[in-house]
């Protein structure tokens, strides 16, 4: 009964400032409530032959697998902008499975008991929550955006102290890597040099590389990273994602998506859209995501300064150079991201002023901002009359002008707007709906859902119900439930 686990653990290798060695609490009576067959085969992962009692055994780590190493992993973060020194509180990575020699993946318990990074936590996940992670984390995934992944949720059988008793839960979350700014923050806290140059080449040799031979490793890695994520803070930009706690530990080195606690889609077009029950001050809201990015970026340069330049001055100053080319290299790729949007090739002085007029309109009537570039794609969804107003015609006059300016067909324009313009998107009311059902033991919502947002640029039959906005008007999100 082989389930093709090839586990070869190098992060666990690290001393013992990086990580914590510790096993999953195990749990009283686990239950498998869903497992992702598809990233089961992608990660070359064969549970078919296993039942499903042995599946809740294996995916709440009960029962650990033959070559797993499980340790908590030491960072620390800038949280709402106060620096704490923090690290898996309520996770262990298992182990890094390789699916082949090219493809590393970090397979991890989020969930699993307390350790020594706890504080005051009980180290448990709640089941809600945790099956939002696995629905949105996969949409994330279906929109072509880099994440990591879901791979298994499981009752763990015990209560959860929360605002009141609530079933336990366990995710099995997939990473190409959980390093994070933080795991830096942690490091450079430590002025250990040794400790950060091994940490760096760890980081290069994992994620980048190509850049192992290079003459500043330090420097090349920042420059790498701030590409990396600032391509993905145009993804969310572009489909409405608002991730809703871009604190530093919630920053992968990867540029993946990590961390799926308060976020939300934005329907309707509002740039100062914000979720999350704790951000008073909008410090995460959907326009401000671009600017965080670059002060996170930041504070991983300062955690580089020392290997950038023997010279601290030096250092400084190259670090503050590259950051601050954040701004131009986010608005040309911001400017590409909602050119394609609109289907329009090369470039003309006057796009930019085109896209804003959009924006200001979609803002001032208040239209959903997936359904809006739906109607332009001309692929019906719900409340289409929005579209019947004069300034809204006007406006697609002129982006009909320019795209006389495209030099290139209808039709390239249009399946260039297609594989950019998402025509579903998990709807806040009905993941809340599927929720609310698979917490009754129902899993079917959640399935016919998983089903739909698993294919969100292709225009569905019958699925106007999952494109209508949320009435949830005052929809409110959470942080570690
Ligand atoms: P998050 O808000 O999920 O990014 O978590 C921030 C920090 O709090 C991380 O170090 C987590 O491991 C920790 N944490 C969150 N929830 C719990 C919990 N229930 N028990 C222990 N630690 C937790
Ligand atoms: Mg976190």
């Amino acid at each position: 009964m082989t389930i093709g686990w090839h586990f070869d653990n190098t992060y666990s290798k690290l001393s013992s400032t990086f990580k914590e060695d510790i096993k999953p609490t195990p749990v009283h009576d686990p239950e498998l409530v869903i497992l992702n067959e598809k990233l089961a085969e992608d990660l070359k992962l064969d549970f078919s032959k296993i039942n499903k009692k042995e599946l809740a055994k294996l995916f709440s780590g009960n029962s650990l697998p033959d070559g797993s190493n499980t340790i908590a992993q030491a960072y620390a973060g800038h949280q709402f902008g106060h620096f704490t020194m923090l690290g898996d509180g309520r996770a262990v990575l298992i182990g890094e499975h390789l699916v082949n020699k090219n493809f590393r993946f970090d397979i991890q318990f989020k969930g699993s008991g307390r350790t020594s990074f706890s504080r005051n936590g009980d180290g448990r996940a709640v089941l809600g929550p945790m099956l939002r992670e696995y629905i949105i984390s996969e949409a994330i995934n279906s929109l072509k955006i880099p994440t990591t992944r879901s791979l298994a949720v499981v009752k763990t059988g015990e209560k959860v102290v929360r605002e009141n008793l609530l079933p336990g839960a366990i995710l099995t979350r997939v990473a190409s890597s959980h390093i994070r700014v933080g795991t830096f923050q942690y490091i450079a806290a430590k002025q250990n040099i040794d400790d950060l140059k091994i940490l760096m080449n760890y980081t290069i040799d994992r994620h980048y590389p190509e850049i192992k031979t290079s003459k500043n490793k330090a420097l090349d890695l920042l420059n790498l990273v701030m590409e990396k994520q600032c391509q993905l803070v145009i993804n969310w930009m572009r489909v409405g994602f608002i991730h809703g706690v871009m604190n530093t530990d919630n920053m992968a080195i990867s540029g993946e998506t990590i961390d799926y606690g308060p976020c939300a889609f934005m329907d309707h077009y509002d740039p100062k859209t914000v979720f999350s029950s704790i951000d008073s001050h909008g410090r995460y809201s959907f326009a401000n995501q671009p600017p965080i990015t670059k002060w996170n970026l930041a504070r991983f340069a300062e955690c580089l300064i020392p290997l950038i330049d023997k010279d601290q001055d030096e250092a400084i100053k190259i670090a503050t150079e590259t950051i601050n080319n954040f701004e131009k290299i986010y608005e040309v790729k911001w400017l590409n991201m909602m050119r394609d949007k609109l289907g329009l090739f090369g470039e003309d002085k006057n796009d930019k002023i085109l896209i804003k007029d959009l924006l200001n309109w979609m803002e001032k009537n208040k239209a959903d901002y997936t359904n809006t570039f739906c109607n332009l794609m001309n692929i019906k969804t719900s409340n289409n009359e929005i579209y019947n107003n004069k300034d809204y015609i006007n406006w697609t006059n002129k982006w009909q002008k320019r795209i006389l300016l495209n030099n290139s067909s209808k039709d390239k324009s249009l399946k260039l707007m297609k594989s950019s313009n998402p025509v579903v998107i998990p709807r806040n009311h009905k993941v809340e709906e599927a929720l609310k059902e698979a917490n009754e033991n129902n899993l079917e919502v959640m399935n016919k859902l998983l089903s739909i947002l698993t294919k969100s640029y292709e225009n569905q039959k019958n699925i106007e119900d999952f494109q209508s906005p949320s009435n949830t008007k005052e929809y409110q999100t959470f942080c570690g439930t």
